[in-house]
C-alpha cells in the first residue's frame, strides 16, 4: 500500500500547551531583564580571549555551562570557544566504539559527557529562537559522523546515536509541545526519516534489512530510549507513528520494537509469520503498546490502541503485503 507522508511530518498544534507531567524548564521561571541583557564580562574584561579560553579548558563541562549563564557576553565567548578547533576537539568526543568494560557492561562516561554537553548548549543558546538554536547546534554537531542516520559503518557497536539522543534529551527537556514538534520536524528534514520509513513500509518485510536496522537504531537510540518520564517517550513515539495509516504504524512499531536476531541485530520477521512465538522476544512490542495506552496521551484512544494491536496480531496478511 502506498502511503503519503505529510509534508510537515507532525502536525503542530495551534496553541502552546505544556504536557501535564513534563518537567518544567530550568529556565521557565527566569525573567531576563534589560539590565541582565546589558551584558558584561566583569573581571574577565581584563583578560585576552586566549587566556579566557585557557581558563575554560580547566573547567569541567558542567562548570562551563554554569559560567555561560553569567551574562550574554560570557555566553557568546563560550559559543566562540566551542567553535574553535581546540574547543570542539575537547567537547565533541568521538570515541563511540569499543566501549565495553571487561565485565561486559558498557562504559557510560561518554553518555554522561553528552548529557553535560546538552546542558551546556541548552544554556548558551537560551536566548535564541528554537529554529536558530537547532540550526546552530546542528552546524556544530555536523562534524560527528556517528550522529548521522547512516553515518557509522559499525552502528551496532557504536554509542554515537545514544550520545546524540542523550544530548537531544537534555537539550529539549522541559520544552513545550510546540517546540518539541519543531525539533521532530527539524530532525525529519535533516535525516529524511519519513522518506526512509516510507521505503520500508512500502516494501516486503525484510527486503530492506539494512534500512530497517538504521531506522530502528535511530528511533530507539536518538529519539526514544533516554527519557526519564514515560510521557516524553510516548510523545516522541506518537510523533513517529501518527503521520502514518494504522497498517504502516504496525509495521513501524514492529521494526522499532520487534524481535531482533542476536547474531546480526536485524529485525526478525519470521517470528510473526510462523505463528506462535516466544514471549520474551515480543516484550519490546508489548512495552511500546503499553506506553501508548497507559500514558493517557490524548492522541491515542482505546480504539486506536486496539486497532494497532489488531494490525500486529493479525499481521501475517498485512506484514506480507507488498506495497
Ligand atoms: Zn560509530
Amino acid at each position: 500500500m502506498a502511503s503519503r507522508v505529510n509534508s510537515s511530518f507532525t502536525l503542530i498544534p495551534n496553541q502552546k500547551h505544556r504536557r501535564s507531567n513534563r518537567r518544567s524548564s530550568y529556565f521557565s521561571n527566569t525573567v531576563i531583564t534589560d539590565s541582565q541583557l546589558l551584558s558584561t564580562l566583569g573581571n574577565f574584561k581584563a583578560l585576552p580571549l586566549e587566556i579566557f579560553h585557557m581558563i575554560l579548558r580547566y573547567l569541567s563541562v558542567k562548570d562551563v555551562s554554569m559560567l555561560s549563564m553569567v551574562s550574554k557576553t560570557v555566553s557568546q565567548h563560550i559559543i566562540d570557544y566551542i567553535s574553535t578547533s581546540s574547543g570542539s576537539k575537547r567537547l565533541l568526543l568521538q570515541d563511540f566504539h569499543n566501549l565495553e568494560l571487561p565485565d561486559g557492561r558498557q562504559d557510560s562516561t561518554i553518555l554522561e559527557h553528552y548529557r553535560s554537553l546538552g546542558l551546556l548548549f541548552k544554556r548558551c543558546t537560551l536566548l535564541l529562537p528554537t529554529k536558530e538554536r537547532l540550526k546552530y547546534i546542528h552546524k556544530t554537531l555536523a562534524e560527528v559522523s556517528c550522529f548521522k542516520f547512516s553515518g557509522c559503518a559499525a552502528p551496532l557497536q557504536c554509542l554515537g546515536l545514544s550520545c546524540y539522543g542523550m544530548f537531544l534529551q537534555t537539550l529539549t527537556a522541559g520544552w513545550d509541545e510546540l517546540e518539541c514538534h519543531r525539533v521532530y520536524n527539524f530532525l525529519c528534514e535533516l535525516t529524511n526519516l519519513p522518506r526512509k520509513m516510507q521505503a520500508v513500509v512500502c516494501s516486503k518485510p525484510g527486503s530492506a534489512r539494512k534500512l530497517e536496522l538504521r531506522i530502528r537504531l535511530f528511533c530507539r537510540n536518538a529519539l526514544l530510549d533516554h527519557w526519564t518520564h514515560r510521557s516524553d517517550s510516548a510523545f516522541w513515539l506518537t510523533r513517529i507513528l501518527k503521520p502514518w495509516p494504522m497498517v504502516n504504524q504496525a509495521r513501524l512499531l514492529y521494526i522499532i520494537f520487534g524481535p531482533i536476531s542476536p547474531q546480526d541485530g536485524q529485525v526478525v520477521w519470521q517470528k510473526m509469520i510462523e505463528g506462535p512465538t516466544d514471549e520474551p522476544s515480543l516484550k519490546g512490542l508489548a512495552d511500546a503498546i503499553k506506553l501508548l495506552y497507559d500514558t493517557g496521551t490524548k492522541e491515542w484512544t482505546v480504539d486506536d490502541v486496539i486497532s494497532l494491536v489488531d494490525e500486529l496480531s493479525g499481521s501475517q496478511k498485512h506484514l506480507l503485503k507488498v506495497g
